[in-house]
């Protein structure tokens, strides 16, 4: 079925969780999400659910990291992306596994935070799928 006026089936969240300005969504990261539960707790690679404290859409937060040995400037990756109650259910279930998150990327946009080794930071909005590696 498909959404009235070939509008996409599923929307997700509000202005302030999933609006156009990336800045505004990644600064309230802290206190604008309910921690909602850790499916994976690594120190590089990170996988939990959080929920906006304004209109309750869950999201996926994933964190990779990878680790400069030589100089100690790690890169690491954020890639925040909106979940349905189904999916978020089978992450803390363990039916959908965090490496097949990349596929639900096509078609539904996800925030990039890119920290790459030697910087700068970079923060985007991305649509598409996306890889999900383990942090080395
Ligand atoms: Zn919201």
């Amino acid at each position: 079925m498909g959404g009235p006026m070939g509008r996409p089936v599923a929307e997700f969240g509000c202005a302030k969780c999933y609006g156009e300005d990336e800045r505004a969504v990644w600064g309230r990261q802290r206190e604008g999400f309910e921690h909602e539960a850790e499916v994976l707790d690594g120190s590089r690679f990170a996988v939990n659910l959080r929920r906006c404290r304004e209109c309750s859409q869950k999201f996926v937060w994933i964190f990779t990291a990878v680790v400069d040995w030589m100089g100690g400037d790690d890169a690491q990756y954020v890639t925040i992306m909106p979940v349905t109650a189904d999916e978020a259910a089978g992450l803390t279930t363990g039916t959908l596994r965090p490496h097949d998150l990349g596929a639900l990327g096509r078609g539904r946009r996800h925030l990039n935070h890119d920290w790459p080794t030697g910087g700068p930071a970079r923060l985007h909005w991305r649509s598409g799928r996306f890889l999900v590696t383990q942090g080395r």
